[in-house]
């Protein structure tokens, strides 16, 4: 199950979600509320934020290993990644197999991949705390998108990603996102590790878009659930219009993917 880089028009995350709502006997029901969400940004229709969805250009790739029904989670910050980076790809992880696609990936020439993980869990060669020199190749993160005590058993159980460099970061700051509740308060969620990946990567803009779209997004998920409407002129709905403004051509109120068809 698997999904490529910028191919087709729905998101990397959107496609993999539909795969894996082909390919169940039950349908998943998100808890909290039964109203109808929009299938492009998974919050209430009453609270969608289609159209401020920004998307920004980077050299650097994003590839999300997603474990079982993350894709599905209306909370899932993987899929603001996917929104925002035009460069991501998402795989689903299975402990049986791998998917050809991304040992495809993980070996193009073009990339190198780091595997994104707290150090102190691999063998101390493979790790490293900066981007290596790259030789013409682009930074690929690889990224787990799953639970804490999921992800770690994902690490464990992928051999096939054994062979990568573990780049392990230094978050400077606690976890902002408020959606969920992590084991450990010092973990950041998936797109707010993205973020620090992208600033690594000399990408500053691109990665305070994609913090600030993970703001507006905590915005209006929560709020929805308040039955409060949306604050438009918070001050991170500001910051995402003034980032918007700062790349030519780029505008937040556009739809970027006219096109796309949800679901
Ligand atoms: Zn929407």
């Amino acid at each position: 199950m698997s999904t490529a880089l910028t191919s087709g028009r729905r998101n990397a995350v959107e496609r993999l979600r539909a795969l894996f709502v082909a390919g169940r006997s039950k349908p998943f029901v998100p808890r909290g509320s039964h109203a109808p969400r929009c299938p492009d940004c998974r919050v209430l229709f009453s609270h969608c934020l289609c159209s401020l969805r920004p998307q920004v250009t980077t050299q650097a790739g994003i590839c999300l290993i997603m474990c079982d029904n993350e894709p599905l989670k209306p909370s899932n910050t993987g899929w603001l990644i996917a929104d925002v980076v035009n460069d991501t790809a998402a795989f689903g992880w299975s402990r049986t197999a791998v998917e050809p696609a991304l040992l495809t990936l993980l070996a193009d020439p073009q990339w190198q991949p780091y595997l994104v993980f707290p150090g102190e869990f691999a063998a101390a060669p493979r790790v490293v705390t900066e981007l290596q020199p790259l030789c013409g190749k682009k930074p690929l993160f690889v990224l787990l998108d799953a639970t804490w005590s999921e992800a770690r058993k994902m690490f464990r159980k992928s051999p096939y990603l054994d062979h990568l460099p573990v780049l392990s970061l230094q978050p400077e700051q606690l976890s902002r996102y408020r959606l969920r509740r992590s084991a450990r308060a010092e973990h950041l969620c998936t797109s707010e590790v993205a973020a620090v990946c992208l600033a690594m990567a000399g990408e500053p803009h691109a990665a305070e878009t994609l913090e600030v779209y993970l703001d507006v997004f905590s915005n209006h998920y929560l709020n929805s659930r308040q039955s409060v409407a949306p604050d438009l002129e918070d001050a991170a709905h500001q910051r995402l219009r003034g980032l918007a403004l700062l790349v030519p051509g780029n505008h937040a109120n556009t739809p970027l993917d006219p096109g796309s068809s949800p679901g």
